[in-house]
């Protein structure tokens, strides 16, 4: 039972805004590998998965290794394994639609296999329920759901915390994992760095006469990547970046003709295709806090940072807000220090967020290089991916990049427990 302050708010050592992957992800971590029982509070505007029916987010994730390691260190890897498809392979590719023949000029086989699968696939769906079942049966997290965050105020020992029904607590540290938009970051005044693109990013599921064997595919057309990724069975689930008013009629195009237009991007390398989800669009945007911290508080996820989906790294970078954070808080708490004091603070921020910017300019400067027909442009990356083709060492660097392995990274992220 969490404690009650003297103004009658329970208290707790951490309030969690957001019950999406990460802000799910961040209350699991701290409530298993809390060296003295932590009371986490997790507020969620959304209702309880239970409660919320059958509608579900189109989107399949691809995962790195270093968030399987995280998942793995908090016991969810096994029930999540039935979900999940290794991606073996991955062959990137600028052809012309209408190109008889599509070579790929960059790809990964080998070097994804030296070490096990560098990046897996799984249905967020499946994710969800495994985190969400998981935080259920969590005695040290009090879970508010269809409530959320409406204000919040620092002092000197705790951080108050007000909800939308009225409720109170009080926490050391107030964590926004509350998506791109954070309304809590705004209420910080954190401002952020970024710019929309003109561009929107289309998600669905097809089903396929022959099977992928593990193989990605990334096909860079003008307007923004397609992509082709493995799920389990004969089925694929399909990034599609598209011009913003191009993409606005293919969502709203019937069914036959939004399956033609598909259909003649997807190939027939895997035989005849079938739709097989529903179809779910998103607006695409490139976005840095400027500060991951304030007082008593720090953004991760979304909150901190958004990247273009291109190389599907934004919910892993995420992961790493959550291992680093947890691995800052979880420190503080063995050296007796306050986990909501500046000092603590300041550490997760110097860790998190030059990585995600970093992250963040590379995806960036992809989708600028590809997302275009200037012909000398076209030459030169052609040039280039055809180069670190033939070099095995770089294609192994990329790999380990992908994987989340490079950098200074979080215990957790490593297969180690803190
Ligand atoms: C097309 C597409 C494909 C992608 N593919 C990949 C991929 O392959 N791999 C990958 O790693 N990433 C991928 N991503 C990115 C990934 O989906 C996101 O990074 C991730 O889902 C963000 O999770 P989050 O928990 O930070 O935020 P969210 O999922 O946005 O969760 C935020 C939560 O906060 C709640 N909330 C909001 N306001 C409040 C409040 N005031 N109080 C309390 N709660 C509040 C909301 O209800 C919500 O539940 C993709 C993104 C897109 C758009």
């Amino acid at each position: 039972m969490p404690k009650r302050s003297a103004s009658g708010r329970k208290r707790f050592d951490v309030a969690i805004a957001g019950g999406g992957l990460a802000g799910r992800t961040l209350a699991l971590a701290l409530a298993k590998l809390s060296p003295r029982g932590f009371r986490i509070a997790l507020i969620d505007a959304e209702p309880a998965p239970s409660e919320k029916g059958e509608v579900e987010d189109a989107r399949a994730l691809a995962l790195s290794a270093a968030t399987k390691n995280l998942l793995s260190a908090l016991d969810l890897w096994e029930k999540l394994a039935p979900s999940v498809q290794a991606i073996e392979a991955i062959e990137i590719t600028d052809s012309a639609l209408n190109a008889p023949l599509r070579p790929y000029f960059l790809g990964f086989d080998d070097e994804l296999n030296q070490n096990g699968a560098s990046a897996f696939m799984v249905e967020h769906g499946a994710l969800s329920r495994v985190l969400a079942a998981a935080v259920e049966i969590e005695p040290a997290i009090d879970t508010h759901a269809s409530d959320r965050v409406t204000g919040f105020t620092a002092d000197q020992f705790a951080v108050a915390v007000s909800l939308g029904s009225g409720k109170g607590i009080t926490a050391s540290l107030l964590v926004a994992a509350d998506g791109k938009r954070s309304p809590l970051r705004e209420r910080a005044g954190i401002k952020c760095v970024g710019w929309s693109y003109p561009q929107i990013g289309i998600v669905t599921t097809v089903a396929h006469a022959r099977p992928h064997h593990g193989k990605a595919v990334q096909h860079f057309l003008p307007s923004g990547p397609f992509a082709i990724l493995p799920l389990t069975g004969n089925r694929s689930s399909i990034v599609w970046t598209e011009d913003a008013a191009e993409g606005a009629g293919l969502m709203a195009a019937d069914e036959a003709r939004f399956r033609d237009e598909l259909t003649k991007r997807f190939g027939h390398r895997l035989g005849e295709i079938a739709l097989a989800g529903p179809r779910q669009s998103f607006r695409l945007d490139m976005q840095i806090a400027r500060a991951f911290i304030a007082d008593r508080f720090a953004l991760i996820g979304d909150a901190a940072h958004v990247v273009h989906p291109l190389a599907g790294q934004g919910l892993n970078i995420g992961m790493r807000d959550v291992a680093a954070l947890a691995e800052t808080v979880v420190e503080a708490t063995r050296l007796g220090l306050d986990i909501g004091g500046a000092v603590v603070l300041e550490r997760y921020q110097r860790w998190r967020r030059f990585d995600s910017a970093f992250s963040a300019a590379v995806m960036d400067g992809l989708n600028r290089l590809f997302s275009n027909e200037n012909a000398p442009l076209r030459i030169l990356r052609d040039l280039g991916l055809g180069l670190v083709d033939r070099a095995p060492a770089v294609k192994r660097f990329l790999v380990r990049e992908a994987a989340g392995k490079s950098g200074t990274i979080p215990s957790l992220l490593t297969g180690e427990r803190l």
